[in-house]
């Protein structure tokens, strides 16, 4: 596809999850990094989970459901349900190829991750190509610290790190940046043992989710 002169210059940002279900802690520090690195459009990824891992509570089309409730009144946000249509795993760099070849060369492109991802990205496929796709940009989240796994991981992130925010649109791809977002300590995992508890989650989602999940009976 050709590039349009005027996005190549939008930083375009792409979001992925499980989203079982989408929360607060997904969507608030995304809305504080899109106002930080001057985001007009994050579009979120719903995982494909390959059956050998372990299952999501809630199936494709209910996490798919969850975020387009969520996102509904809120511009910034759009969905790509590309991955739910798989029957085969894909790995998150291939789907960044695959976007990177709709989108064209010159777009600039990033991928949101929060710090826990960031700490152990050496064990997803081909980690390090993808900073030749994309920026990556990481969430702060809180309990997580800026300790690396692995040196090799470290030197990587030593190497690429921008805290210029204005440089990621002027390059299509290859930069690290730390962001400085909120941390809410929120997880998909927290609400979903709330809920298998009969615990209220009222400030952790929001209420067109939460109406969805009663109305679905998930997560009992
Ligand atoms: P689970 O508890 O089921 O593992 P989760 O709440 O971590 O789920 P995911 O859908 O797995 O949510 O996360 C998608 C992305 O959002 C990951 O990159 C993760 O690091 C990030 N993320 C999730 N919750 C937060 C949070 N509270 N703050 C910052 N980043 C977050």
């Amino acid at each position: 596809m050709p590039t349009n002169p005027e996005s190549a210059t939008v930083l375009h940002a792409l979001f992925g999850g499980t989203f079982d279900p989408i929360h607060y802690g997904h969507l608030r520090p995304v809305e504080a990094l899109a106002a930080e690195v001057g985001l007009n459009r994050v579009t979120l990824l719903p995982n494909h989970v390959p059956p050998h891992r372990p299952q999501p509570e809630a199936n494709a089309q209910q996490r798919l459901k969850m975020v387009e409730l969520a996102i509904a009144d809120n511009p910034l946000f759009a969905v790509d349900d590309r991955e739910l249509h798989r029957t085969t795993p894909s790995y998150t760099i291939e789907t960044l190829e695959t976007i990177r070849k709709e989108r064209g060369a010159a777009q600039p492109l990033a991928f949101i991750i929060g710090q826990d991802s960031l700490l152990t990205l050496h064990k997803w496929h081909r980690w390090q190509s993808l900073l030749d796709v994309c920026h990556l940009l990481v969430l702060a989240r809180p309990g997580y610290n800026d300790r690396m796994d692995t040196p090799e991981l470290q030197q990587w992130l030593e190497r690429h790190r921008v805290t210029d925010a204005p440089l990621l649109s002027q390059r299509p791809h290859g930069h690290i940046y730390l962001a400085d977002t909120p941390e809410l300590e929120i997880s998909a995992t927290e609400i979903r043992q709330r809920r298998h508890q009969g615990l209220n989650c009222d400030d952790l989602l929001p209420r067109s989710v939460q109406r969805y999940i009663e109305l679905q009976g998930l997560y009992r």
